[in-house]
């Protein structure tokens, strides 16, 4: 089920167990404010979901609350682990779902990481 992204953030959420080591899950990369985890569902052969560590719901919940040096690094790890994963020169999608409308189901924001095949025109 889509949440509602303005909620506050709920604590008990799958990805705050997984953080808290709770729920195991196949990290591919971890630091102190980052953390790169294999989708359990995976719907590309490539399919890594990156979420930052603070208790952030959405994009925009993210940009309002966290530090201008935490938005950097996340956004420079996303693209290192792209790298890492060898996906820089065939090519790979990211997508992070918001909202209702944006059908995101877990509370805590995450950037899907998609490659490891041609994955065609991005459907609405
Ligand atoms: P959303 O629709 O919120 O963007 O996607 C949530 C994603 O989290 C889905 O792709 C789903 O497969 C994944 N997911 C849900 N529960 C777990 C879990 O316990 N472990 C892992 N690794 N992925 C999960």
């Amino acid at each position: 089920m889509p949440i509602d992204a303005t909620q506050p953030y709920d604590p008990d959420n799958i990805f705050a167990k997984i953080l808290r080591g709770e729920i195991p899950n196949d990290t591919v990369f971890e630091d102190e404010h980052v953390l790169a985890f294999r989708d359990i569902n995976p719907q590309a052969p490539v399919h890594v979901l990156v979420i930052p560590k603070g208790e952030y719901v959405s994009w925009d919940d993210f940009a309002a609350k966290a530090p201008d040096v935490e938005i950097a690094h996340f956004v420079r790890k996303v693209g290192e682990i792209a790298r890492d994963l060898d996906l820089v020169e065939p090519g790979y999608r990211l997508l992070a779902n918001i909202g209702g409308h944006g059908h995101q189901e877990v509370p805590h924001l995450h950037v899907h990481l998609f490659g490891g095949k041609p994955l065609g025109p991005m459907l609405a």
